[in-house]
């Protein structure tokens, strides 16, 4: 992740961060621990929770608490257990918070906090506070670090697209060449999904609500359909919506015998799991991460009890994108630390002129470069005459 540590040689003299209390609430993975102890590098005092109650990586829990940073979190929190340990991120009076789907920023509202920005990872989170804003609640400005170009193109759809169909192959063992495999949602991560499994010879077909993302999964070359028809015919299922109840009742009652169910979007409730565990009251451990339930006579398998398959049964994202998606959040934490007196409680995008300079530390991390406008192409483009 040498964009991170490019980003941090050029701030490590002036330690922007010094004095400053961050709040995190992440997947606590590998490529989380760079960057929390580049926030810690820059001066900063950190407090992290888990985004997810069965993400988080132990290890590096442990080794982040070692290095000094207060860590609330650990692998299989409860429900409650997942809650307190946000609350007491809020409770260690963080000045900037960084989130992973919003429940630490509504943590933050719900307590009445003092904080002076924010920053928001996921399309989820982002989606929730667009909900705050529009009903005049929110209470600080946050920058929605999806809205990156270098975020959302590459974390969403390669990384994630990549690390989901790892998932489900590490555990469940299928073979995916040849399978039946419906994504339901095509914006970024279901494009991702959907390239990653036809590259791997799995015939897919795509549900959507969106006509323009349907008509573009069609010319991508994807079967499109209601998810009432292809439940009867899918392999394995794969949700990348936001959405709440997309796979549902009625389709499971349709489903084939051995039918895997997997989710890549934020939160548990893509697939209807509340119906599985009260109709079959004791699913099998069919292998770790993988319960067998019996409806209607036929088993259907649903992995990482609805959560995110990616993270929870594979690593989540690899370290190329997870530096893209960082180098964003460490840009936009200095950003805010910088100019929180001038912003509004309101959601900014990434400037621009941010997303490009991660694009172009990524590009010479890889050795490559690339042409810039001549003086004539300059012109050209200035022109009105064309
Ligand atoms: P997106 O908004 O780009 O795409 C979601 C798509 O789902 C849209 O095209 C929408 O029309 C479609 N959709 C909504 N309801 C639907 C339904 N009922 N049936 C079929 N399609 C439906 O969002 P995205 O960036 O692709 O993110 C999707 C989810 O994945 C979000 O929850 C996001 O937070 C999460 N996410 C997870 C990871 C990860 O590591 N697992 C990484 C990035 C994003």
């Amino acid at each position: 992740m040498s964009i991170v540590g490019k980003i941090i040689s050029e701030h490590m003299r002036a330690r922007p961060l010094a004095g400053l209390r961050l709040g995190f609430c992440l997947h606590i993975t590998k490529e989380t621990s760079v960057l929390v102890m580049s926030a810690k590098a820059l001066g900063a005092k950190v407090a992290l929770c888990s985004a997810n109650p069965l993400s988080a990586h132990d290890e590096v829990a442990a080794f982040l608490y070692r290095q000094g940073v207060s860590v609330f979190a650990w692998r299989g929190e409860s429900k409650k257990e997942y809650e307190k340990c946000i609350r007491d991120v809020v409770d260690f009076k963080p000045a900037i918070v960084t989130d992973d789907g919003g429940d630490l920023h509504t943590a933050c509202h719900n307590a009445g906090a003092k904080i002076l920005g924010g920053t928001e990872e996921t399309t989820s989170g982002v989606k929730r506070l667009l909900a705050l804003q529009s009903s005049s609640r929110l209470a600080y400005p946050v920058i929605a670090v999806n809205s990156a170009r270098t975020k959302h193109l590459f974390d969403n759809r390669y990384g994630t697209g990549q690390s989901t169909i790892d998932g489900i192959m590490r555990a469940t063992s299928v073979l995916v060449a040849g399978k039946q495999i419906v994504v339901c949602g095509y914006g970024w991560v279901g494009k991702g999904v959907a390239a990653r499994a036809m590259g791997m010879g799995a015939s897919v077909t795509v549900t959507e609500i969106d006509p323009v993302r349907a008509l573009e999964a069609r010319m991508d070359g994807f079967a499109v359909t209601k998810i009432a028809d292809a439940a009867a015919h899918g392999d394995i299922f794969i949700t990348c919506t936001g959405q709440t109840g997309v796979i549902r009742k009625e389709h499971f009652l349709k489903m084939k015998d051995g039918a895997i169910l997997a989710n890549a979007g934020h939160f548990d409730v893509e697939i209807d799991a509340a119906y599985l565990y009260s109709n079959c009251k004791r699913p099998k451990d069919a292998r770790p991460g993988v319960e067998q339930f019996n409806v209607n006579g036929k088993k259907l398998y649903l992995l990482s009890k609805g959560r995110v398959a990616n993270l929870v049964l594979a690593d989540g994202n690899s370290p190329e994108v997870m530096a893209l998606s960082f180098a964003n959040q460490l840009l936009s934490i200095l950003h805010i630390a910088k100019n929180h007196a001038k912003m509004e409680a309101k959601v900014y995008d990434v400037p621009p002129a941010m997303d490009d300079k991660v694009a172009r530390y990524a590009l010479a991390s890889m050795d490559i470069g690339i042409d810039s406008l001549t003086p004539e192409q300059r012109r050209y483009e200035n022109s009105t005459l064309g």
